[in-house]
């Protein structure tokens, strides 16, 4: 039994084939799948898909690449909402992307600063709602690390597609946070990722998928969706020296650690 710990399944290269995908999870063993809400349209659909299936559990955020489409200033009650709804299990997606350009009317300084505005709000619910976040950062490592740390105690981050070396991620989980490793890691060319996701110990990563992005081999390249995670798990297990039985334990015990549940399977 695997958990894909983080899809984007109210995409819309996915959202329109939910049954088959689901199924196609359950085939593969994945029997759940914590969808993550980027923007205040997707975080509605993802808690409709939570209600309609019962291996599909959410997390609501505003991820930072969406901070200039938010045009409510009541954006972080609708957060709350959502967050009080029974399957939500953490906030997210929320971080610092400073891969993207600012888009048109933002300078870098305003588009990063309401990127900081968006992440430090969203960390403060968190620790009111008491509920867990999970972390995108893309070039942007030191300053997420700095803005989640002042939450160190508070909460617990996964910082999701770790691609780093393992050393890069050990002051977070010596602050009881942790990282999930996607299909990067079957990637030919993804020397740091194996390395990390060989020295990380039980209790310290989960699995995930990023669907519709970043597909494991053999469908690199191709859209992904949650059954592939097994692909990654079982690349993972093969760097581990452990068996996919032992490593699906773990990382399923992790995640419903992280997320409080996730029912019973
Ligand atoms: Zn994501």
């Amino acid at each position: 039994m695997l958990i894909d710990t983080h899809c984007h399944l109210a995409s819309p290269t996915l959202v329109g084939e939910m049954d088959g995908v689901v199924e196609r999870a359950i085939a593969a063993g994945v029997t759940r799948m914590v969808i993550i809400g980027t923007d205040l349209e997707d975080c509605q659909i993802c808690i409709d898909l939570a209600e309609r299936y019962p291996q599909i559990y959410a997390a609501v955020g505003i991820h930072p690449c969406s901070v200039t489409e938010v045009d409510t200033d009541d954006w972080l009650d609708q957060v709350a909402a959502w967050a009080a709804h029974p399957k939500v299990v953490a906030i997210g997606e929320i971080g610092l992307d400073y891969y993207h350009d600012a888009p048109d009317g933002w300078t870098t300084e305003t588009y990063h600063q309401r990127q900081k505005t968006f992440l430090e709000r969203q960390l403060e619910l968190a620790v009111q709602l008491g509920k867990n976040v999970v972390v995108h950062n893309r070039e942007s490592w030191d300053d997420t690390v700095d803005m989640v740390r002042a939450y160190n105690g508070k909460l617990r981050a996964v910082f999701h597609c770790h691609t780093s070396a393992w050393a890069a991620a050990e002051p977070l989980i010596a602050a009881n946070h942790l990282v999930s490793f996607t299909g990067i890691a079957t990637f030919k060319n993804a020397a740091a990722v194996r390395e990390a996701a060989t020295a990380a110990v039980p209790g310290q990563f989960m699995l995930e998928t990023d669907a519709p992005y970043l597909a494991p081999v053999p469908h690199r390249g191709k859209r992904c969706e949650p059954a592939h995670v097994r692909h990654t798990a079982e690349a993972i297990a093969q760097f581990r020296g452990e068996s996919l039985e032992h490593l699906a334990a773990h990382t399923t015990e992790t995640a419903r650690d992280f997320f409080g549940g996730l029912g019973s399977m």
